[in-house]
């Protein structure tokens, strides 16, 4: 009795397993012979061997920093060392960021090409399933054959801080993909040339103080001070950025007041 269980499934096995194999193996000489006899296979292996990418890109890699404190492990800012381990291009990362920036930037403009193929040459609707077809086979040179496009990446950022007496360690990390990197390295530029361009605007804001334009706040503001109200002979009044111009401040009537000495030394960069 169980003989005979037994010779049942396995001849219900037996039979699964070829259904399988032959539907895989019709699947595969549908592509080959589509191959074979559609020109158009070698219409899509001449726009592939156009393209050229990177390929020393690794679809993983580790970056690990050492704190010196726990202090400084605690305050660990992933996002700067991010920016940080790009300028100095520590473990690769900005390499590898390049490349991959340069496969995307390629990879879009490949694609658009590869699509626009496909849309002029599979117009009719019987024409569909060899389209199906078609991007399969282009998948397939891709991964097999003829570009390896790497397109996006993971960096794993470890930080680790281990006790003077080694009896504590601490690990913690992150995973960065492509665009995680693209958003940090963006956003440390901008404010970087932020700083710059105030530096460089606050520079020549300062330049346009003229002694007329100094007297024009004083007699508007009828020689007092905007803060406390303070006048006469022996109240030392300045002339003062209502936004400073390290902020980013004009130095036009709108942005200007008169100010005492100590409500101005008071203000100071308090905007
Ligand atoms: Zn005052």
């Amino acid at each position: 009795m169980t003989f005979i269980i037994q010779f049942i499934c396995l001849y219900i096995f037996n039979l699964t397993m070829v259904l399988l194999i032959s539907f895989g193996l019709y699947n595969l000489y549908y592509i080959f012979s589509f191959c074979k006899n559609n020109p158009k296979y070698k219409d899509i292996l001449n726009i592939n061997k156009k393209y050229s990418f990177n390929k020393d890109v690794p679809e993983n890699f580790t970056i690990i920093e050492f704190c010196d404190t726990k202090k400084q492990y605690d305050n660990f800012d992933f996002n700067l060392f991010i920016y940080n381990a790009y300028l100095n291009n520590q473990g690769n990362l900005r390499i590898y960021y390049e490349k991959t920036k340069e496969n995307i930037n390629l990879y879009n403009v490949y694609k658009k090409e590869f699509n626009d193929y496909l849309e002029n040459n599979f117009k009719e609707d019987a024409e569909e399933k060899a389209a199906i077809y078609f991007n399969k086979v282009e998948k397939f040179i891709c991964k097999r054959k003829f570009i390896n496009h790497r397109i996006d990446f993971g960096a794993k950022i470890v930080v680790k801080y281990v006790s003077p007496q080694g009896r504590n360690s601490y690990t913690k990390s992150v995973l960065a993909s492509f665009i995680n990197i693209h958003s940090d390295v963006d956003y440390f530029k901008k404010a970087k040339n932020r700083r710059e361009y105030y530096k460089r605007s606050a520079f020549i804001e300062r330049s346009k103080m003229s002694k007329a334009l100094r007297y024009q706040v004083l007699k508007r503001d009828h020689f007092r001070c905007q803060a406390c109200g303070a006048s006469g002979k022996d109240v030392e009044l300045h002339v003062d950025h209502i936004i400073p111009v390290s902020k980013g401040g004009k130095t036009e009537l709108s942005n200007l007041q008169t100010l005492c000495r100590d409500c101005n030394l008071g203000k100071g960069n308090r905007f």
